[in-house]
């Protein structure tokens, strides 16, 4: 599963291990490390509301900077976190930084959005994930309200019963449930109906040409229409044009998130952005423009 860049790497014959599995296996220590030392960073990127142009909630992704190799995107690691079982200490870490975040920002008194936070299919499964986040509520005083879980595709197709008993626990919390990267797996309409979904987030793979290729321009329109005849809200996630923004404001897509109108970043640039008020369309209008 580990992708491995292209590029100049070392190829010499290590009768022992081969670089990759050196790699895998160092990264898998120093992750471990870094869990424990604290060492992970978030970084959030905002969803934008289409009507009103304000931020509305904002998505935690987590980044490691490697001593040696530098800033590693998830990409990299959470695949080996999944494999490893390091997935659950990294997943609580993330769940505890959000949580005591919205603490300190209730303290400060700013006005501040739901975070949501990814959760992969191994720990969305596992038999104390509530239990777990029940307790990070109680020990922060954070209200569910204040999160929602994003799950994929490969979460939701295995055991249906659990599924179906974990979303309707979390409702329960208060907690929101979407569902992430819609389109791109095996997309059984079924669940859709089936579980109790708040949100759908419409992969970025669509996104990307939905103004130049008619395919995914129909895709797209019939997922926000299937959303809203659904009663989810639906998100459209890796926006970085003005000429996709206004294809989605025109099918009336909920929400946007994209480096169109922001990268994920370190809290304090979050922070930033939610002290601004209304920032599209005419900000970003702008700021395309001032940046070419
Ligand atoms: P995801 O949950 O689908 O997150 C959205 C990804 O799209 C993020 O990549 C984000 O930086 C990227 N993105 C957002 N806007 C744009 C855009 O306009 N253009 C392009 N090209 N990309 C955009 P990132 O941060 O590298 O994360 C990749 C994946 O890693 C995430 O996909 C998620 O599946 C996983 N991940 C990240 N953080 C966590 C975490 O805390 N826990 C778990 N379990 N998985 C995580
Ligand atoms: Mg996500
Ligand atoms: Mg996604
Ligand atoms: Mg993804």
């Amino acid at each position: 599963r580990s992708k491995e860049k292209g590029g100049n790497r070392c190829t010499f014959y290590n009768p022992i291990m081969d670089i990759d599995s050196f790699k895998r296996f160092t990264l898998e220590k120093d992750l471990r490390l870094a869990i424990h030392d604290n060492k992970l960073e978030l970084y959030f990127q905002p969803r934008i509301d289409l009507k009103s142009g304000k931020i509305v909630s904002a998505e935690s992704l987590v980044r490691w900077n490697h001593p040696e190799w530098g800033m590693l995107s998830p990409a990299e690691f959470i695949p080996l976190a999944e494999d490893t079982g390091l997935i659950l200490p990294l997943t609580h870490w993330v769940e505890l930084t959000v949580c005591s975040l919205i603490t300190s920002w209730q303290a400060e008194g700013i006005s501040y959005v739901p975070i949501s936070i990814n959760v992969s299919a191994r720990q969305f499964l596992s038999k104390n994930f509530i239990q777990s986040l029940k307790q990070i509520l109680q020990e922060t005083q954070v209200d569910g309200h204040w999160l929602e879980i994003e799950i994929t595709e490969t979460s939701i197709l295995e055991n249906q019963k659990l599924v179906e008993s974990t979303i309707s626990e979390l409702k329960t919390l208060g907690i929101k449930v979407s569902l992430d990267d819609f389109g791109t797996g095996y997309s059984s309409l079924a669940y859709l109906t089936q579980y109790n979904a708040d949100v759908l987030k419409i992969d970025k793979y669509f996104i990307r040409d939905v103004t130049t290729n008619p395919s995914n321009a129909a895709v797209v329109k019939s997922i926000i229409h299937l959303a809203q005849g659904l009663g989810l809200k639906v998100v459209a996630e890796g926006v970085e044009t003005m000429d996709q923004l206004t294809f989605l404001k025109q099918y009336e897509c909920d929400e946007i998130q994209g480096y169109l109108f922001s990268k994920p970043v370190p809290v304090t640039e979050f922070k930033k952005l939610l002290a601004k008020e209304v920032l599209i369309p005419s900000e970003i209008n702008q700021r395309i423009e001032t940046d070419t």
